[in-house]
């Protein structure tokens, strides 16, 4: 059994002694700072939650590659079965947290390296997938969280890799020694990075030959020399330094995310995955694209139930709760999200085995669900905003509800159904807030329409797996046409 305690997980994340440029200061000592323990105690509760006798059937899985009771957070899927759990799972760590919980990027990018490794030596006679479960097997045993590294800067969209002024703006090897690679450049919008103890670093598209410099595979520790973080910033963030939690909205979990510079790192050959064969670079991409699709169905639902749930509240703490017009735009988040979920739980089902023998979820609707996910948490925050009033965005600070002389008025004048506290509506709308347009919404909106991929990329991804022509044949099957007229 090599399940850590969350209160183990802060030590290990302690004992990484990372640093940290936020907010114009170098920082360490991050367990500590009011805008990364946050996102902390969000990882932490994945690790509370496979040791919680009520969830650890769904968070816990014994694993066969180290032969031990794991963490699903760094599971190797063996079933349809699997990928279903995975993605209730991550509704869980939605509702309970109302946010990003970071863990599920570097699960994502694991099962992909796995199948591709095992491809890729096939091929070409490598030792990568050997090397990986080697690796996997410990991090699975050490139960540790990885962060997935897919998204380079890539400058000017219009050129290729080696066609950028600045060739560090997709990440690449600048060197090989004797036991190694070294790697330069940066990756961006690093979700949960300081909360994790490795990198997997991957490639962000699919590299073309010429290009091998580019099509780079490989796990580093988030300590290593030359790693740099920059913390990014998020809308409403420091109202986590004031005084008063209130007006945080989530009082006590929050996201992460953080660009990453590469500045000549060394990696030993055996944590390298990928050198040079550009053939499975796309693949790899494709791949881990399509889980963290899937993951989507799962997290934004949980954390659409968490808004759903504010938005109940509200309307009863508001009075209107028994209006038709309230219960029916209720209804309609409802629909929306289930409909999130659905898709993650359909490309789960139809999940099929890789032939490294790990279990891939359907591609097409891994995609479906998450253009949804493009669209559907907007109108959710739409009808959550309709529903909660005005007062969502013009409500008096957490530090006037405190002062002798506001704070009164502020109780007077806020009341509204008598069964309801002030403070609890102003706080159920400081949630609301932070999911719709506060620091939340950095997680639930527009990393809904960036993460893992834009619409567009979904969309092509759509057009390539849908088989329109077996569509077409069907037709003409139907209708007696031969040929082309
Ligand atoms: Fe996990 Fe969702 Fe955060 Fe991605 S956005 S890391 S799937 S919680």
């Amino acid at each position: 059994m090599t399940l850590k305690s969350s209160k183990e997980y802060i030590e290990s994340l302690r004992s990484l002694n990372l640093e940290a440029h936020i907010m114009g200061k170098k920082r360490d000592s991050l367990t500590e700072h009011e805008l990364v323990s946050p996102s902390q105690a969000s990882v932490a509760f994945t690790y509370d939650a496979a040791l919680d006798p009520e969830t650890k059937d769904l968070f816990c899985v014994e694993s066969p590659l180290c032969n031990d009771v794991i963490n699903r957070f760094s599971h190797l899927h063996q079933s349809a079965e699997d990928l279903i759990k995975k993605v209730k799972m991550l509704r869980y760590c939605g509702i309970n947290t109302a946010c990003c919980f970071q863990r599920c990027v570097g699960l994502d990018a694991a099962n992909a390296i796995y199948s591709t490794t095992y491809d890729c030596d096939k091929k070409y006679g490598t030792d990568y997938h050997e090397r990986f479960k080697d690796y996997w097997a410990w991090v699975q045993k050490s139960d540790l969280v990885i962060d997935g590294a897919m998204t380079d800067p890539k400058g000017d969209r219009s050129k290729r890799p080696g066609e950028q002024l600045d060739p560090d703006l997709f990440l690449r090897v600048t060197e090989r020694r004797q036991g190694g690679i070294v790697i330069r450049g940066a990756k961006l919008h690093q979700t949960g990075m300081l909360n994790s103890h490795e990198i997997l670093v991957m490639p962000t598209l699919t590299i073309r030959p010429g290009e091998e410099a580019w099509s780079v595979c490989c796990a580093v520790p988030t300590g290593a020399e030359g790693i740099r973080y920059i913390y990014g910033r998020q809308a409403s963030d420091t109202r986590k330094l004031e005084e008063h939690r209130l007006d945080v909205g989530n009082p006590v979990f929050g996201g992460q995310e953080v660009m990453t510079i590469f500045d000549d790192v060394f990696v030993p050959t055996e944590r390298v995955f990928m050198d040079g064969e550009v053939d499975f670079s796309g693949l790899l991409v494709e791949r881990f694209a399509s889980y963290h699709r899937q993951s989507y169905g799962g997290c934004k639902a949980g954390v659409g139930d968490a808004l759903i749930g504010a938005t109940a509240l509200i309307a009863r703490m508001n009075g209107v709760d028994k209006a038709s017009h309230i219960k029916d735009k209720i209804v309609e988040m409802i629909h929306l999200n289930e409909t999130i979920y659905s898709c993650g739980i359909a490309c789960s089902a139809t999940g099929q085995a890789t032939p490294a023998g790990n279990f891939q979820v359907n591609m097409l609707l891994a995609n479906v669900c998450k253009l949804n996910v493009t669209r559907f948490p907007y109108e959710l925050a739409r009808l959550a905003t309709d529903v909660a009033g005005g007062l969502l965005g013009t409500m008096p600070s957490a530090a006037d509800l405190n002062d002798p002389v506001a704070g009164p008025y502020i109780k007077k004048y806020l009341v509204a159904n008598p069964e309801y506290d002030v403070v609890d509506r102003m706080k159920v709308l400081r949630l609301i807030e932070n999911l719709v347009a506060g620091a939340g919404a950095v997680a639930y909106l527009i990393e809904s329409m960036h993460g893992a991929g834009p619409p567009t990329a979904q969309r092509i991804m759509i057009g390539r797996q849908a088989r329109l022509e077996e569509k077409i044949d069907g037709v003409k099957r139907m209708l007696s046409i031969d040929g082309k007229n």
